[in-house]
């Protein structure tokens, strides 16, 4: 080593640790990996070994969250990707190609739509919406023996939950592959792969990291999906980052119990909507009222979820003065899944996209409002929704 300032290669050796391993996974930063010879790059280059070369391959956080996520998810494969809609992306270039037709839930997120339906329009894939909760639509949508059909366990806002095992029937008796996303459930309160799907995909960006300072996506699945998806992560630019694997890793930590107290206060706050004379409807799949109770019940483990949606009886105009009441205790801030509770509006941020007619047919009026229910104490998100609520009656 030259004591010259200017000498930046070779680095320096490390200090080798010879007692005490790190408890908490380290943060590797670098975006490629030294290769001792020729010989070295042979053996990790044609796979013969495991290991790390160039960061958009792989790199040890991506790899310690992806298996954690496949471990939650009990699948055969997993990776992450730098968004869910990344996540989506891969599945859809992997498994797809001109010519093939995929179709989706007419519920889907709407980012996953225009994914679907503009932007594989055109690359001479075809997309068709059905109403997933309609089997005998879904039945004869998928005659045309579509290469996949696209899913979500829980529907936004409207959170509809699908049939996943009838659905995986309808699907593979034309050879179609499933793909679930799970993003509005996490693996703490369904693991879809158990149910019948072929794939599964997380926005890790909501539930899952919980602290909304990421964005991030997992994609799972069963092993003879898997040829083509890494090297499609790859070459399409798909990969995520190291730091935010690692904070997406450590969120983690504390998902089951993140789900487990949103979903109790959320059961709690949906009750409490419910009997109040300003709100005309609320959408809870704890309900007995909830058009899918029972699939929910069925399909769901350990709570209904943390989203609540409900319709102010007075439309957009009390939409407005509610949240503007509300802001300094549930921010309006349109995504989901943080560690306390934020609300939406679909009219005029998720849904804009839509035609009137097409809001209306999904059920979003002015006055929808959708929350993320945190983990705050119950009673505390209850007084500031009742503060909410006031300020629109007076
Ligand atoms: C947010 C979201 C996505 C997209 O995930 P990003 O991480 O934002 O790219 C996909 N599906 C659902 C249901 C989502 O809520």
């Amino acid at each position: 080593m030259s004591n010259d300032p200017r000498d930046i290669c070779p680095r320096p050796e490390l200090p080798h640790a010879h007692h005490g391993e790190p408890l908490v996974p380290p943060l590797e930063l670098s975006a490629v990996y030294r290769m001792r010879d020729p010989d070295e790059a042979d053996v990790v280059l044609s796979g013969a070994e495991p290991g790390y070369v160039y960061a958009r391959d792989g790199h040890p956080n991506a790899e310690a969250l992806a298996e954690k996520c496949r471990l939650l998810h009990s699948a055969e494969r997993g990776a992450v990707c730098a968004s869910g809609m990344g996540a989506l992306a891969a599945a859809v270039l992997a498994l797809a190609k001109s010519g093939d037709e995929v179709v989706l839930s007419d519920q889907l997120y709407g980012k996953s739509v225009q994914l679907l339906k503009s932007e594989l329009a055109r690359l001479g894939i075809s997309a068709k919406l059905v109403d997933t909760s309609q089997l005998s639509d879904v039945a004869h949508a998928l005659q045309s023996q579509p290469r996949l059909l696209v899913i979500e366990t829980i529907s936004n806002p409207m959170l509809r939950v699908a049939e996943i095992p009838e659905l995986a029937t309808l699907a593979h008796a034309q050879g179609t592959k499933l793909l679930v996303d799970n993003t509005f459930a996490s693996p703490v309160l369904c693991q879809p792969l158990k149910w019948g799907a072929d794939l599964v995909l997380e926005s890790l960006t909501k539930m899952m990291n919980g602290h909304s300072d990421v964005i991030l996506g997992f994609l799972g699945g069963r092993v003879e999906l898997w040829d083509r998806i890494p090297g499609v992560i790859s070459t399409w630019g798909l990969a995520a980052s190291p730091f935010d694997c690692w904070l997406a890793l450590r969120g983690l930590g504390t998902l089951a119990v993140r789900m487990e107290r949103a979903a109790s206060n959320a059961q709690s706050v949906a009750v409490h909507l419910s009997l109040h004379p300003d709100v005309v409807e609320v959408h809870y799949p704890g309900l007995n009222a909830h058009p899918d109770h029972a699939i929910a019940c069925r399909l769901l483990k350990g709570g209904f979820g943390a989203m609540v949606t409900f319709q102010l009886r007075g439309g957009r105009p009390a939409a407005t003065q509610f949240i503007r009441a509300v802001a300094d205790s549930i921010p309006f801030a349109p995504s989901l899944g943080d560690l306390s509770t934020t609300l939406s509006h679909p009219e005029s941020t998720s849904h804009r996209g839509l035609s009137p007619e097409e809001r209306s047919h999904l059920g979003i009026t002015g006055g929808t409002i959708r929350l993320s229910v945190g983990i705050e104490s119950a009673e505390g998100i209850i007084a500031a929704l009742n503060a909410g609520l006031r300020a629109i009656a007076g």
